[in-house]
């Protein structure tokens, strides 16, 4: 590569480092000249984790969780014992205790995960739905935007009028592959019964974000439908099937995925300029995976 076009490249970088707003600590160690993404600085990086925990019996979950902890001292060490072929005296390092894992029976959609297409259907725009192991992983990670709209009640809608509002006040223009992030406060009932009331996207409001280039929607919710009492009444109430699931049948006609049950929501320091990484377990063929979701922010 030619000098001049080495150049080139590296002033695009930094252009398109300062438009995500992030800056992503391109700071040299004098800390005032920027540099190529070969030394950024990670540790100025601060991690928010916007995810709930996978937990036994969760209240926070419709389908409970079940895990079996094996411990050191019981079951742990009998599977050692039957492995090794040895007494629980001669496992002197540990003082006789054996090893702690656990077996889960949990649904793909449990606690923080990422619906893939293949959740809302089997085509998505008329070509076979994304599976889980299928969604490409830079869809999972890139710059993000969370937009507050905690002033919508459980049961409302979240509208295209609410997502534009809501950008003009954070002064941001969605660009392709942004993550967008909904703040409806939900997370922090987590736990609670209540945790189910919720407003949530319609198939309006869903296909707009799709069609600004987003791949991944999230939501610190339990869905990023409305909550299902309010789709049951409206359906119920007029006897149209639009009411019901739109949000996520939308993902039928184009196709993008949802991070669900996000938390921490309101630890981010800033609406945008930042990162965010959900990157979802492989689960072969699977409608979901759980993820880690983290927001990475600049210092
Ligand atoms: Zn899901």
């Amino acid at each position: 590569m030619s000098t001049l076009r080495a150049r080139a490249d590296r002033r695009a970088f930094l252009r398109a480092a300062a438009a995500t707003g992030a800056g992503l600590a391109l700071a040299s160690p004098a800390g005032a000249q920027t540099v190529p993404p070969g030394e950024l600085r990670l540790n100025q990086l601060q991690l928010i984790d916007l995810s709930v925990g996978l937990e036994h019996d969760a209240p926070g979950e419709r389908t409970k969780p079940k895990i079996e902890y094996v411990t050191h001292a019981a079951g742990g060490l009998a599977s050692m014992m039957d492995t090794f072929g040895a007494k629980a005296e001669d496992f002197v390092y540990s003082n006789g205790h054996g090893w702690a894992v656990e077996n889960l029976a949990v649904g793909s959609h449990t606690a923080t995960h990422i619906d893939a297409p293949y959740h809302y259907g089997a085509l998505s725009g008329g070509k076979p739905a994304r599976r889980i192991d299928e969604v490409p992983l830079e869809w999972c990670f890139g710059p993000a935007v969370v937009l507050d709209l905690r002033h919508r009640m459980p049961g409302e809608v979240i509208t295209v009028a609410d997502l534009e509002r809501q950008l003009r006040a954070v002064e941001y223009t969605i660009r392709p592959d942004d993550i967008v992030l909904i703040h409806t406060g939900a997370a922090t009932r987590w736990g609670t019964p209540e945790y189910f009331r919720q407003p949530g996207l319609d198939r309006d409001s869903t296909l707009w974000l799709v069609d600004q280039g987003v791949h991944m929607i999230g939501i610190d919710a339990w869905t990023l439908d409305r909550e299902f009492a309010a789709q049951i009444a409206d359906y119920r109430r007029t006897g149209d099937g639009r009411y019901l699931w739109p949000a996520h049948f939308a993902g039928m006609t184009k196709e993008y995925c949802q991070i669900e049950k996000l938390a921490n929501l309101e630890r981010l320091p800033r609406p945008h300029g930042f990162y965010v990484s959900c990157l979802p377990i492989k689960i072969k063929g699977g409608s979901a995976g759980w993820c880690r979701a983290v927001a990475l922010v600049p210092r």
